[in-house]
């Protein structure tokens, strides 16, 4: 292997065009990453390629620009594979996005449940891990079991054992949470889970934008996240899945190219992945996100996550110093993403983030999709802001003096 280039902040902004060259000229403070990352340019070229140059249909035609947009479609395939840290590409099935693959997994997995069984996931979920789930709770007879989280905006995990029994059959947590930034503990999960011979699905969608992955020696089972959160284009995202329970499990969506033989009299189907792809595929953004995967995988994380570490540890002392501001999530910079959620007396998250706007910082504001989480700590909604690699100081100068000016106008 050829060694990385080492880490350039500057560098890697440079990389991202609407941020390089922002709309309108003024300096843009794109704090919201967490939502979904700005587009790296080799993403965007790899699109434009495939568009210009091999645009057809994939698996279907015999001609020549049917076959190149296949082999581009099997490539980005390969890739995302390898960034995943799987041998087998067949087991990475391109969906809509996590909330695609989590749907996908519900059903098809989820039918093969019965009455009584139960999953567990935790108060940290977004909906899309919570309600799919709910969906297949009614649908079913199955039980959801709740894991609850610590003060710091944890897992639980010293809780963990007592919310198991032997009916549980799939543990579906986040593997980094995207309103408290923590990260899982994901190999006591993958023991207390084995212990009671549940599968074990983690949630990646804040996981994955951080650097490549080893899946099968993190002893999971089924993985999901979204492109357009890992510098790709929207529209597209994976599940992952060990082979053989890949294999077991029927088909969510029936159409086009997940069939081997269809007749009347019965229809048999395709193997993995393409049983679980019904229809035409989001080609052009799977093609992008093979590169956008190709990218990050490039990418010197140990330089990129200290970058990250730095400006996060920044934002969390800046918060420190702000009156009646409040971060719900871990306080120190162990095993925590830079995503960092907090509130402020007397002001609304909404109006922080109009008044952040207009010195152009994106930030969000709301319930970040995890309702049962304000519930647990008491709040309608919290600000948030998220660091990516092509963050700056100048980004958090900017926000710091903002929140500074908010609290002095506003509160
Ligand atoms: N899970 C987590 C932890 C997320 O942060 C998000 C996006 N905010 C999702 C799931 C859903 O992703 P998507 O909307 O791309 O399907």
């Amino acid at each position: 292997m050829t060694p990385k280039k080492p880490f350039d902040p500057a560098a890697c902004r440079e990389e991202f065009p609407l941020l390089a060259d922002p709309p309108g000229g003024k300096p843009m403070h794109y704090l919201d990453s967490a939502a979904t990352a700005q587009t790296v340019a080799a993403a965007l070229r790899a699109v434009r390629r495939h568009e210009t140059m091999t645009r057809a249909n994939v698996l279907r035609g015999v001609h020549f620009l049917a076959e190149a947009a296949t082999d581009a479609y099997d490539q980005a395939r390969r890739a995302v594979a390898r960034y995943l840290g799987v041998a087998d590409a067949e087991e990475v099935i391109f969906t809509g996005g996590t909330t695609g693959s989590i749907n996908l997994l519900a059903h098809s997995f989820g039918s093969l449940l019965a009455e009584g069984d139960e999953i567990l996931v935790s108060e940290l979920e977004h909906h899309s891990n919570i309600v799919p789930w709910q969906m297949l709770a009614e649908r079913r007879g199955v039980r959801l079991r709740v894991l609850p989280v610590t003060e710091d905006g944890r897992l639980d995990l010293d809780r963990l054992p007592a919310h198991l029994s032997a009916r549980c059959k799939l543990v579906a947590l986040t593997h980094a949470s995207n309103v408290t930034g923590a990260i899982a503990d994901v190999g006591r999960i993958v023991e207390t889970a084995r212990a009671v011979g549940a599968r074990v699905f983690l949630d990646g969608a804040q996981r994955a934008p951080q650097g490549p992955l080893d899946l099968p020696a993190l002893g999971i089972d089924f993985y999901a996240f979204s492109s357009h959160k890992l510098y790709g284009p929207t529209g597209v995202g994976v599940l992952w899945g060990r082979r053989p329970l890949l294999e077991a499990m029927p088909p969510f969506m029936g159409g086009g190219g997940m069939i081997e033989q269809v007749s009347f009299a019965g229809t048999r189907y395709a193997g993995i992945p393409r049983r679980f792809e019904a229809g035409t595929p989001p080609i052009a953004e799977a093609i992008g996100l093979g590169a956008a995967v190709g990218w990050a995988g490039g990418l010197d994380w140990a330089g990129a996550t200290a970058h990250e570490a730095r400006l996060t540890g920044r934002i969390l002392d800046g918060l420190a110093g702000i009156r009646g501001a409040k971060v719900i999530g871990p306080a120190g910079l162990q095993n925590r993403l830079g995503v960092i959620a907090f509130t402020i007396d007397g002001l609304h998250p909404h109006d922080v983030c109009q008044w952040l706007d207009r010195r152009n910082v994106a930030l969000r504001g709301g319930h970040h999709c995890a309702q049962p989480l304000m519930e647990r700590f008491g709040v309608a909604g919290t600000t948030r802001a998220s660091i990516a690699p092509y963050n700056s100081d100048a980004d958090v100068d900017a926000l710091l003096a903002g929140l500074d000016e908010a609290v002095a106008r506003l509160a």
